[in-house]
């Protein structure tokens, strides 16, 4: 299927089955502001959660923090974002549009068209900030300017010294954090993958300096198999280090996780070597004492950092993308979505055949089932059988089990898996461990 129609799918998918809306849509919808409707926010929330469980829960050396977004304006000052954070801005004078300079391709003698029209006639390039600002109490002057964050990340330099020593940590260990980050992006594309609001999961690895290449390879591997771990098709991912003319203020080295997303391959994550620039800075620009102190050697320094940087919504559109299916079913269209489970928003679909015969009681006893064991199972009655298959098979959901006369006798259930349309019959109380085996797959 061409690439452009594969995207539109996704968006009117999202849409007709409540994964994603425009934001204010009622009042003609906000430039590139997205919710995300009872789906969505469901596997959203599986996303943030299997990040924070692989990344914070199951590690002894990683410890999470959930700081506020609004953070002191010296902050953004002393990481170079009220300078440095902009993009190059240009209007076209003939037909107005407005772009960003630097993602336009230049012409074999160096000049830039409007991407827009082809005229040449364009305004000289101005430097556009993309924080927010807003104010801190009543009075709207300079002194009271504060931003929304652009990034989580400065949480974790400004709190490390609280967080390491409340904690005790010793080198090498990180500090994560999930959030909304805000940026008043010039270009806004590709449905969520930019957007002005959005979420980040990101978390800065302190270590010694001279670890900082060893580690850094160790994350770009790790947030690699990442990816694939949760069902995205290995051949559609790819890490691509940074050219030097890319690479942030910041950074030694960095390398993205790239998805091949219609349009091409595309960042999903960046994996950044920080080295020790943003503690030195703070420790200066703050007059606190930064530095790591050894207790075996007695010596203080700044630790180098690691940083991996991931985005909820372009995974969660990577996701979306990677498990879109089309087939056809006795001559008609089948659409699924063939996400991992862990993914899957809806993990089980309890479907009462008729509404009569004490069935949609039975089913709803099965419901209850899951819900005691924390898995998320739905009840549906409404419609034929074969057109709810299909409703869960669009909203990803990896099990189907349908109550009929035989369960009323013998306590058995039809199991239908989404991605084959296997149907087995097994006991309804067996159908909690196939689920839950399901789930544990992943882990
Ligand atoms: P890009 O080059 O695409 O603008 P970036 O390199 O500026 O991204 P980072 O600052 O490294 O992005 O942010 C880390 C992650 O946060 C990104 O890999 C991405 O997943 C997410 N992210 C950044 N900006 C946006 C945005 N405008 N909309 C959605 N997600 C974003």
């Amino acid at each position: 299927m061409p690439d452009d129609d594969l995207m539109q799918k996704i968006v009117s998918l999202c849409k007709r089955r409540g994964f994603v809306f425009q934001s204010s849509e009622i009042y003609g919808g906000l430039r590139s502001l997205y919710d995300y409707g009872p789906l969505g926010a469901e596997m959203k929330r599986n996303i943030r959660n299997l990040w924070w469980r692989d990344m914070v829960s199951r590690r002894s050396d990683v410890v999470g923090i959930d700081a506020s977004i609004i953070m002191s304006p010296r902050v953004w000052e002393t990481s170079g974002h009220v300078e440095k954070f902009a993009d190059p801005l240009a209007d076209c004078r003939k037909c107005q549009a407005r772009f960003r300079l630097d993602l336009v391709p230049k012409d074999g003698d160096g000049t830039v068209k409007c991407p827009e029209c082809g005229s040449g006639d364009l305004s000289e390039a101005r430097q556009f900030n993309l924080m927010f600002r807003t104010n801190l109490g009543p009075v709207e002057d300079s002194a009271h300017t504060v931003y929304l964050r652009p990034e989580t990340a400065q949480a974790m330099f400004v709190d490390y010294a609280n967080v390491q020593q409340t904690y005790r940590l010793k080198l090498p260990f990180g500090i994560a954090q999930q959030g909304r980050s805000f940026r008043n992006e010039i270009v806004v594309e590709h449905f969520i993958y930019r957007s002005c609001e959005f979420e980040q999961m990101e978390m800065e690895y302190f270590v010694r300096p001279g670890e900082d290449e060893r580690w850094h390879e160790y994350w770009k591997d790790f947030r690699l198999d990442w990816y694939g771990r949760y069902g995205i098709r290995k051949d559609n991912l790819r890490l691509r280090a940074h050219r030097q003319e890319e690479m942030a203020h910041y950074a030694k080295a960095c390398s993205d996780v790239e998805y091949r997303f219609p349009w091409g391959f595309a960042e999903l994550e960046g994996i950044a070597n920080r080295t020790d620039y943003d503690l030195k800075a703070h420790a200066e620009s703050s007059g606190r004492d930064l530095r790591y102190f050894d207790q075996e050697t007695g010596e203080r320094f700044f630790p180098y950092v690691i940083e991996p940087a991931a985005g909820v919504d372009r995974t969660f559109l990577a996701m979306l993308v990677d498990s879109y299916c089309e087939e056809e079913v006795k001559g008609e269209k089948r659409v699924v979505l063939k996400l991992h489970p862990e993914i899957a928003p809806i993990k089980v679909a309890v479907l009462p055949l008729v509404r009569k015969e004490g069935m949609p009681a039975k089913a709803e006893e099965v419901v209850k089932m899951f819900w005691a064991e924390g898995i998320n199972a739905f009840y549906d009655e409404k419609q034929s059988i074969g057109r709810r298959y299909r409703r869960q098979d669009e909203a990803g959901t990896p099990f189907c089990l349908t109550v009929d006369g035989d369960t009323m006798k013998d306590g058995t259930v039809t199991i239908r898996f989404r991605d084959d349309m296997r149907q087995e019959r097994i006991a309804s109380e067996a159908s909690v461990e196939v689920v839950k085996k399901a789930l544990a797959a992943g882990a």
